[in-house]
C-alpha cells in the first residue's frame, strides 16, 4: 500500500477536524439565529395585531355616532399591504368595513405574494391565514368585533428573507476564509513537525549505512522532537566512538601481533635453509615467542570477556578484605622469591558484587605491583570503608609510572616505556581488563605514581547497602 506523507495526513487532519468545527459552528449559530429571529418576527407580527385592534378600538366615539369609517378606511388599507386583513363589524354583527370588499385586487394580491412567498421559502411551516377576533369596547360595552387575518405562525418580507439570507451568507464566507487559514496553517504546523523528523530519518539512515558522523539539529522548539534529535545525536557518537575503538583494537592487535610473529618465522625461515642451526635455546626462544602470542590470546579473551561484564555479572555478598587475604596468599611463592615484603591493612569491607571478577581486579593489581617492582620492595594493600564506598589500595615500591603515562596505563596494549625494557610485564591488557570490571561495578579506579617512588592503584567501589 502506497504510504502517505506524515505532513499531508496532519494538514488533512487538522483540515477535516477545522472544516466539521466551521460546519458544526455554521449550522448552529445559522439556525440559532434564524430561530430566534422568527421568534422576534412572530412576536412582532401579534403585537403589531394587537396594536391594530387597539388602535381601531380607541377610535370609537358613541357621541359622533359610533365608528370613524374613514380612520378604518385608512388603517385598513394601510394594514393590508403590511399583510393584515382586517373586517370590523358593529355590535351587532352588522359588516362595517372588510378590507376584500375595499380593494379586491389589492387583497388578492397581499394575500397570494405572502402565501407563495411563504410556502416557496418555508414549505415546511405550512402555513396559512388565520383568524383572530378581537372584541372592542369601551370600559364593559362592546363597540364591535374586528376580525384580523393574517399568516400565521408567521410570514416575513422580502427584506427579512435577504437578511436571513446576507447572514447565512457572512456566517459561510467566515467559515470559508477559517478553514483557508485553518489549512495554510495545519501545514505550516505539519511541516514544522515533520521537518526535523526527515532530519532524523536522514540522520538514522545515514548511520545504518556507516556514516557515523552525521548530526541532527537540536535547535528545535518542540521537547520531544528535540529529545529526539539528542538520543540520535548520543546514538551516533557511541557508535562513532565504538567504531573507533573497533579500529584502534584491530591496528593494537596486529601491532602486538606483528614482533612475535615475525620473530618466529624468521627463527624459522633460518632454520629450515640450514642457515642457522636449530640449537635448544633458539627452540626454546621460539617457544617463548609462542607462548606470548598464547598469553595475548588469553588476553584478549579476558578483555572481551569483562567488557561485556555490564551485561552478565554474578554479584553476590563479597567481603573485599578477606578476598584481599586470599588472593594475596596465592602470590606468597613469587613474593618469597623476590623477597618482597607484602601486607595487607584494613577492615571487613561488604560488596555486592562478581567475586571470581573483582578477584581477576585484585589478581591483577597485585600481578603489577609485583612486576614492577624489584627485589626487597614493598606492597601494602589496604582495604577500608569510607562512607558508601568500598575502597581497595594496593601500593608498591617500584619504578613508578611518570605523570604523562598515568593517564594511558588503562588503555588497552599501552606499556610504559620503562616496563617494555623489563622481561616481566604481559601485553597492556590487564588494566583495561581491570577498569572494565570496575566500571561494570559502577566503581572506578585510578592510579597515583611517582617514578622511582612506586605507584597506588586505588579501586573504589559502592558498598553493600
Ligand atoms: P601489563 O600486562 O603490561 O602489566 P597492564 O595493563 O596491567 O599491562 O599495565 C599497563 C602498563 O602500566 C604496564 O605495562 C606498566 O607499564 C604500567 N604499570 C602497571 N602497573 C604498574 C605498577 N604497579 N608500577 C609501574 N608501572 C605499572
Amino acid at each position: 500500500m502506497k504510504k502517505m506523507h506524515l505532513r499531508t495526513s496532519l494538514s488533512l487532519f487538522v483540515a477535516l477536524v477545522v472544516a466539521f468545527t466551521v460546519f458544526l459552528i455554521g449550522i448552529l449559530s445559522s439556525t440559532l439565529i434564524s430561530r430566534q429571529f422568527e421568534a422576534y418576527v412572530r412576536q412582532t407580527q401579534k403585537e403589531q395585531a394587537d396594536d391594530l385592534a387597539a388602535g381601531i378600538g380607541s377610535h370609537y366615539d358613541a357621541s359622533e355616532g359610533g365608528w370613524n369609517i374613514d380612520y378604518v378606511h385608512g388603517m385598513g388599507m394601510y394594514a393590508l399591504k403590511d399583510g393584515f386583513i382586517i373586517r370590523l363589524y358593529d355590535r351587532d354583527r352588522k359588516l362595517l368595513w372588510d378590507a376584500e370588499n375595499h380593494d379586491m385586487a389589492l387583497f388578492h394580491e397581499v394575500m397570494d405574494s405572502i402565501t407563495r412567498r411563504m410556502q416557496e421559502k418555508r414549505p415546511e411551516l405550512d402555513g396559512d391565514f388565520v383568524t383572530y377576533s378581537y372584541d372592542l369596547k369601551t370600559g364593559d360595552e362592546r363597540n364591535g368585533v374586528l376580525e384580523i387575518s393574517y399568516y400565521t405562525p408567521f410570514y416575513m418580507n422580502e427584506n427579512e428573507f435577504q437578511f436571513i439570507q446576507v447572514l447565512n451568507r457572512i456566517l459561510s464566507l467566515a467559515g470559508g476564509v477559517s478553514l483557508i487559514a485553518a489549512v495554510a496553517l495545519g501545514i505550516m504546523i505539519s511541516r514544522r513537525i515533520t521537518m526535523p523528523i526527515s532530519g532524523v530519518v536522514y540522520a538514522t539512515r545515514k548511520i545504518s549505512e556507516g556514516d557515523y558522523g552525521v548530526r541532527v539539529d537540536t535547535d528545535l522548539k518542540e521537547r520531544e522532537i528535540c529529545e529526539l534529535a539528542e538520543a540520535i545525536n548520543h546514538m551516533a557518537a557511541s557508535l562513532e566512538e565504538q567504531e573507533h575503538l573497533r579500529r584502534q583494537l584491530t591496528s593494537d592487535i596486529a601491532h602486538e601481533l606483528r614482533t612475535p610473529v615475525t620473530n618466529i618465522s624468521s627463527y624459522m625461515e633460518l632454520m629450515i635453509d640450514d642457515v642457522m642451526e636449530p640449537t635448544p635455546e633458539r627452540l626454546k626462544s621460539c617457544y617463548e615467542e609462542l607462548s606470548r602470542l598464547s598469553g595475548l590470546i588469553t588476553d584478549l579473551e579476558r578483555l572481551e570477556n569483562a567488557e561485556s561484564a555490564g551485561y552478565d555479572l554474578n554479584r553476590e555478598d563479597v567481603d573485599l578484605y578477606s578476598l584481599a587475604g586470599t588472593i594475596l596468599q596465592g602470590f606468597e611463592t613469587k613474593l618469597h622469591e623476590k623477597r618482597i615484603d607484602a601486607k595487607l591493612i584494613g577492615e571487613e569491607t561488604h560488596i555486592f558484587a562478581d567475586q571470581r571478577r573483582i578477584g581477576q581486579v585484585i589478581a591483577n593489581l597485585l600481578s603489577n605491583a609485583l612486576n614492577y617492582t624489584d627485589e626487597n620492595g614493598r606492597i601494602t594493600v589496604t582495604v577500608k570503608k569510607d562512607q558508601e564506598t568500598a575502597v581497595l589500595a594496593v601500593e608498591d615500591t617500584g619504578i613508578g609510572i611518570s605523570q604523562e603515562e598515568i593517564s594511558r596505563v588503562f588503555e588497552r596494549f599501552y606499556r610504559t616505556d620503562k616496563s617494555r625494557t623489563r622481561k616481566t610485564g604481559g601485553a597492556g591488557i590487564g588494566l583495561s581488563i581491570s577498569k572494565a570490571i570496575v566500571q561494570a561495578h559502577g566503581g572506578t579506579i585510578t592510579c597515583e605514581s611517582e617514578p622511582g617512588t612506586g605507584s597506588r592503584f586505588v579501586v573504589a567501589l559502592p558498598v553493600t547497602s
